[in-house]
């Protein structure tokens, strides 16, 4: 049975075994092939017929194939549902033993796609790599089409859940983990497991120093970095097993430490609504929606990595917000680079595309276009600031490259080189001489028609020609009589014969054949202007890189200019003095009511503002503006206030109720409890804090109390004490001032005017002591009955409310935790701190434990009740 097998699915089977795992496009003529079990995946995800093709007598299996030519959109297809698609090609010309040989040029997945119309131009496209173990944890990504290649680890203590914050960062297509890494659990994305020796920090190393041709890897920051140098040689092998071409596009790795970046959880990022928006995922309506005035796709994907990574390093902030600052300075000049940079082409991943052999013709003359178009954008930047300096030097207009493609491709080529014509005529003696040769007989061709009709006399003699019989000569049937004898009847058609000459035929194959040679020729010489162009791959990354930045920078100054934003001052300390700050996307939004500014300036010692207010206040909107305020500035954009000096926030931590649609079919409450979990483990006095609505999501005291707990503990807690706005309807909390030092209150301003409540927005000192909710209600349009049985209700719930019932009373017991005439507090605050030795502070608390002993245990049991007003 086994003899009797094809050979062509001898050799399926055989490649099909090395890639169990991938779907295999098998190359026959035109098409490729997919059989078995792919041929029925491929058949039901692509919706294309499934056929059956014979392997051997008798036997059919089932194939489903679709055309070379169109095999990027079935590819995508394909990936974005999560497949691997290996592509197995006819290699060389000859045949061996009547077969082709074919192998597997590469595999495409997720995060290694190279194909243009496979990728956003907007986001970059990575693959990561990600291992953990008992002492730490690393984290490598790429990507390839722009040649960006870093790696981090985090070690013991650090490495709680850095993993998981680099993939909420980074948001790579495909994550490679190691089996049994248990890793599987942090990402809900496309996951590629491959065996654990791949992640081998020895075998890792040896493999990217040989890529490098490094003989250490301290030159990247790597050494002695085992958990980041296992992940990124994980993605080295990866590639050189899926994409071998991209390898040669990475010429460098960086390491970043996880202290470089501001971290900014999944939550956060969703909840301030960076680049896409809570309701409609989409980016208008979120933060990159109004700060993205880019200019061009690589200066787009930069901004979108500041958004995503703020620094933590004070010179690195002030590098950027003085560059912004120079584009902010001239408005004129500002428009003028910026206009220059318009016409620019995805700069990075052309280069990539050429070096990796995928360039097309047309890209060689786009990527010229845009080098010549970048040293106009060069000379404009050019010595006009120091600060600039730095970025203008990275820029290489690389003339090499944009005078070769200039002298050697045409000014329009077709869009492959399957047509001929690429080559411009001078480049190249030996192509000129090769088409020169043929131009005779084209001409022969093309004058035969002219001349047919005047031998024959018959004025509707016609040359054309089809892929079946080449040219022909057409004559309409009333004159077929008439042609001459020489002619051969070829075919015959309702109203016409078509004829050929062995004259004609004899010059067409010299054509065809010359054709095919200048074909060959053309794809030569092609190849070598693209490795000729290849080389200079690094200077036009790096020139890319530095073009991002201006992009970026500038457009940072456009926006700052037309919304009159301001430059933040950074300090290494902890405070926190916005004035008249502003919500960068709700103060833009079209058809709103004028946007009221609102200041948040800590006082000394304040470290917690509990802001109380109805609902429709504008309680999330202020402490989202803060949030955003802080994220801007340290991102090196100037930020939407009258002033700001904020001391560095080494992580934004939002907690925001009220997402029930988001997590429909989770408790709600559950998720509100983890989320404040993760903030309580991981807050520092460095942290800034935005809590709103905690506790909303169970009943009214469960509720309150977690609130109230959690205030206590971030203001008592040593290691927190982070710079915290809370925004609550429990009116209760506000008590909390009266007790802990650290605490402000602050409520939002609300106007009656005859009877209607009007928000004016504006925060100010102060608890509020109503809620208003029923004039909310009125405004939503709630049946009047209805709105006025709610007052009356209310009226006689508060008179209740008034006469101590136990819940308010229960509150009152734990405020009386903190009475203001304790005599513990009072000896407290008489104690002597620097006078008192280790030994002396120890025997006060046994002290004050022996005559205080059993007083806490119960609230209710302490002697002083005492009520705060
Ligand atoms: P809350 O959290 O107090 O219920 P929001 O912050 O959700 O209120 O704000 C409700 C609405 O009020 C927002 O949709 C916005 O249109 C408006 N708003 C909020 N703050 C301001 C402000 N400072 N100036 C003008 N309008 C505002
Ligand atoms: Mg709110």
């Amino acid at each position: 049975m086994a003899d009797s097998i094809s050979p062509v699915r001898k050799q399926y089977l055989e490649i099909k075994r090395q890639h169990p795992d991938a779907i295999v496009f098998f190359r026959l003529g035109d098409f490729y092939e997919t059989f078995d079990q792919d041929a029925e995946t491929a058949a039901r995800e692509l919706e294309i017929v499934l056929t059956s093709r014979n392997v051997a007598k008798g036997v059919r299996v089932p194939m489903a194939g679709i055309p070379h030519h169109a095999a990027e959109s079935y590819l995508a297809k394909l990936i974005s549902r999560g497949f691997h698609v290996a592509i197995c090609e006819q290699v060389g010309e000859t045949p061996v033993d009547g077969l082709f040989p074919r192998e597997v040029v590469r595999v495409v997945t997720p995060g290694t796609v190279l194909e243009p119309g496979l990728i956003p131009g907007v986001h970059n496209n990575f693959l990561a790599a990600a291992v953990s173990g008992p002492d730490g944890q690393g984290f490598a990504f790429v990507d390839i089409t722009t040649g960006e290649f870093f790696a981090a680890q985090a070690t013991e203590a650090a490495a709680h859940g850095f993993v998981r914050h680099e993939l909420a960062r980074v948001s790579p297509s495909e994550l490679l983990v190691p089996e049994e890494a248990s890793l599987e659990s942090e990402w809900s994305g496309h996951i590629t497991v491959l065996p654990v020796w791949k992640f081998d920090p020895a075998r890792a190393e040896e493999k990217l120093k040989e890529h490098f041709g490094v003989r250490t890897l301290d030159g990247f920051g790597l050494g002695g970095l085992t958990h980041a140098i296992g992940a990124a040689g994980a993605i080295l092998d990866y590639l050189q097993a899926t994409q071998p071409v991209a390898l040669a596009l990475l010429s460098g790795l960086s390491a970043y430490g996880p202290s470089d970046f501001m971290a900014l959880d999944s939550a956060t990022r969703r909840n301030l609504e960076l680049s896409e928006t809570l309701r409609t995922g989409e980016v208008q309506g979120s933060l990159m929606g109004v700060l993205d005035a880019t200019m061009t796709p690589m200066g787009r994907r930069m901004l979108r990595q500041w958004m995503g990574k703020p620094l933590l390093d004070r010179d690195r902030i002030e590098t950027r917000l003085d560059q912004v600052q120079s584009f902010f300075d001239d408005g004129l000049w500002r428009a003028e680079v910026r206009q220059a940079m318009k016409r620019l082409s995805d700069l990075e991943r052309l280069t990539n595309r050429v070096a990796s052999g995928l360039a097309g013709p047309r890209d060689l003359v786009h990527l010229r276009d845009s080098l010549e178009q970048i040293g106009g954008v060069r000379n404009l930047v050019d010595g006009k600031d120091p600060a600039l300096d730095s970025v203008v030097s990275e820029i290489d207009p690389c003339p090499p490259v944009s005078d070769l493609v200039r002298k050697a491709i045409v000014e329009v080529p077709p869009a492959t080189l399957a047509q001929p014509g690429v080559i411009r005529p001078g480049f190249s003696q030996e192509l000129d001489q090769m088409v020169d040769s043929t131009r005779q007989a084209r001409d022969w061709i093309a004058g035969l028609e002219a001349t047919e009709r005047e031998r024959t006399g018959i004025k509707s003699l016609k040359v054309g020609y089809n892929k079946v019989f080449g040219y022909y000569i057409e004559v309409t049937r009333a004159h077929a009589d008439e042609v001459p004898e020489e002619y051969i009847r070829k075919q015959t058609l309702v109203n016409a014969e078509r004829f050929i000459t062995p004259e004609m035929k004899d010059v067409e194959s010299k054509v065809v054949a010359a054709e095919e040679r200048i074909r060959d020729l053309e794809s030569e010489i092609y190849r070598r202007v693209c490795s000729d162009i290849g080389a200079h791959a690094p200077q036009m990354l790096r020139t890319a890189r530095a073009v991002a930045r201006l992009d970026a920078v500038s457009g940072l100054a456009e926006v700052a200019a037309l919304r009159d934003y301001v430059r933040p001052e950074i300090t290494e300390g902890v405070e926190m003095e916005i004035r008249d700050g502003r919500h960068p996307v709700v103060e833009g939004r079209a058809g709103a009511e004028r946007f009221v500014p609102n200041d948040a300036v800590f006082e000394e010692g304040e470290r917690i503002r509990i802001l109380t207010g109805p609902n429709m206040a504008g309680k999330s909107t202020y402490l989202r503006q803060v949030a955003l305020i802080v994220l801007l500035a340290q991102m090196g954009s100037f930020v939407p206030a009258r002033s700001a000096r904020i001391g560095l926030v080494d992580r934004i931590f939002t907690r925001i109720g009220a997402q029930d649609e988001i997590y429909a079919g989770q408790s709600t409450f559950m998720v509100e409890m983890v989320e404040a979990a993760n903030i309580l483990h991981n807050a520092t006095g460095r942290s800034l804090l935005i809590l709103d609505e905690i506790g909303r999501g169970t009943s009214t005291y469960d509720g309150l109390s977690i609130a109230w707990a959690m205030v206590e503990f971030i203001h008592n807690h040593p290691r927190l004490r982070s710079r915290t706005l809370f925004a609550t309807h429990y009116h209760e909390l506000t008590r909390l001032a009266e007790v802990l030092p650290g605490v402000r209150n602050y409520n939002v301003a609300v106007a009656e005017e005859g009877g209607r409540v009007v928000f004016l927005h504006r925060i100010i000192p102060g608890g509020a002591d109503r809620s208003y909710g029923v004039h909310v209600a009125e405004l939503a349009g709630l049946p009047r009955p209805v709105i006025h049985r709610a007052e009356e209700i209310l009226s006689d719930l508060e008179t209740e409310a008034r006469t101590a019932t136990p819940h308010r009373s229960e509150i009152s017991q734990q405020l009386a935790l903190f009475p203001q005439e304790d005599p513990l507090r009072a000896e407290l605050e008489g104690l002597d701190l620097d006078g008192l030795s280790p030994l002396d502070a120890l025997n006060k608390l046994f002290e004050w434990k022996s005559r205080f002993a059993g007083d806490d245990k119960r609230p209710a049991d302490r002697q002083t009740p005492a009520t705060p007003a």
